[in-house]
């Protein structure tokens, strides 16, 4: 067992720390914690649910005041004479560089567009083409819910059988990983029958991250067009879908990205594919040069930008870009996943060390007992920067408890029902001592279970 310490960097090694104050923590007070004591209450909470909706950035608020004072003093004009230098026509492709950054692509592979739902509709109606002999979309069994509807509503609208046309590919009988020979297999003995391979780039319930260049190319080899919903991978883990011939991908932005409730979404779409025709062609895709001329001919944008549609949300994109610039600024992906693999790694070392530790293979035998385990893979390139706790007995009953004691002690976790609390130590502004807060409110808490024989 790995000792906690060992994972710690010290004040003079953890140079990414000052990045915390570029963000508003909300305090215990504005969070409701009821028991911590009076002097703590200005004090920051421990946020463990950037994998929801990560924190605002301080720049995010101060660009998004910008524009609305850009609007307010320049009304229409602001479109191409902006008094902060953002021209609201050309706004979006100031994401676009950082954006490719972190995704791991050219910039015309990628566009600041919509929203993640909308966008993985739009790409399942551009590369689902299925055939008699080749139609089915193969994903995992507990996608997040709005894939799942995707994924069924479109074999349908093509005249299938969702039961027949979506293959989910499950853990084995008492695991909680997919395995990867497992999706392998499925892909040597059915490949020819599948049209899309979706999986995500990492599971939003387990925290498991999937191998996607070797996933992409065995689907690819097997004649299947690969894409990656990204929602819980972007900004989480570095990701290269140009080398590694991902067909395309989809994310949203506020989760580890930041960038507020709803924020815009973006796309990638693979350069191999430049050139295909759009099906859902908008004036936000036309070429610049003549887009306001409004011709009547759609000309398209090479590359992933000819699919914009709409202008977009310069407000959205403001409370993204204050985000952006604070993962710029910080070097980018690769130096905060080294942190994050830190500071999960302390987290989890911790919690083996709690007395309610079981490992992944007790848990068939504990279950009458007050305790957890971890579900998210131990093999760090399995996983992102989040921890899904599963806890027992797993009747639905401790786990509300769990996450109602964490709150009180203004520990934020996210839960999913029955029986899961994710804590996800964001690399931009969780701290030692933010792990350590939870660590020891989740003894407390299964401390006060266990007395009262719950
Ligand atoms: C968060 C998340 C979504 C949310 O979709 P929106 O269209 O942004 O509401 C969809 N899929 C996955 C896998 C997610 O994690």
């Amino acid at each position: 067992m790995s000792n906690p310490q060992d994972f710690k960097l010290s004040v003079g090694e953890d140079t990414l720390s000052k990045y915390r104050d570029e963000f508003t923590i909300p305090t215990n007070k504005s969070m409701k914690a009821s028991a911590v004591s009076e002097e703590l209450l200005d004090k920051p909470c421990a946020y463990f649910a950037g994998n929801s909706l990560g924190l605002m950035a301080k720049r995010s608020q101060t660009l998004v005041n910008e524009e609305m004072s850009a609007w307010g003093t320049r009304g229409v004009e602001g479109h191409f004479d902006h008094p902060f230098d953002r021209n609201w026509v050309t706004m979006a492709d100031i994401t676009h560089p950082i954006l490719a950054d972190l995704v791991g692509a050219k910039e015309s592979e990628v566009a600041c567009m919509s929203t993640l739902t909308a966008n993985l509709h739009l790409l399942l109606n551009t590369f689902y083409k299925p055939t008699k002999e080749r139609f089915k979309i193969l994903c995992e069994i507990k996608a997040f819910p709005s894939d799942q509807y995707a994924f069924a509503s479109q074999v349908a609208a093509h005249g299938f059988s969702p039961s027949e046309a979506v293959i989910e590919m499950a853990p084995r009988p008492g695991e909680f990983m997919i395995r990867e020979e497992d999706i392998l297999e499925v892909l040597a003995k059915e490949g020819s029958s599948i049209a899309i391979v979706l999986f995500p780039g990492i599971q939003y319930y387990t925290g498991q991250h999937f191998p996607i260049e070797r996933i992409t190319q065995a689907a690819k080899a097997a004649g299947c067009v690969c894409g990656w919903d990204l929602a819980h991978a972007i900004g989480n883990v570095p990701l290269s879908l140009h080398d590694w011939n991902v067909d395309f991908a989809v994310w949203c932005t506020y989760k580890y990205l930041n960038s507020g409730p709803g924020g815009i979404g973006g796309l990638f779409v693979h350069k191999n594919w430049e050139g295909q025709p759009i099906r859902h062609a908008g004036w936000w895709g036309h070429e610049l040069a003549t887009r306001f001329a409004m011709p009547p001919q759609f000309n398209a944008i090479p590359g992933a930008q000819g699919l914009q549609q709409s202008n977009p949300s310069a407000i959205a994109i403001a409370a993204l870009l204050g985000s952006l610039q604070v993962f710029r600024d910080a070097g980018g992906i690769k130096p905060l996943r080294k942190r994050s693999l830190k500071l999960t790694g302390y987290l989890e070392a911790l919690l083996h060390k709690s007395e309610f530790w079981v490992p992944p293979e007790a848990v068939a035998n504990n279950d009458n007992k007050v305790g957890f385990t971890i579900i998210t893979p131990t093999d760090t390139s399995a996983r992102g920067s989040q921890l899904s706790l599963l806890f027992f007995p797993s009747d639905g009953r401790v786990m509300p408890k769990v996450l109602e004691g964490l709150a009180a002690r203004g520990v934020i976790g996210d839960s999913r029902k029955p029986d899961v609390i994710r804590l996800a130590p964001c690399a931009l502004y969780n701290n030692w001592e933010d792990i350590d807060r939870a660590v020891t409110g989740l003894e407390e808490v299964l401390g006060e279970l266990k007395k009262a024989q719950l």
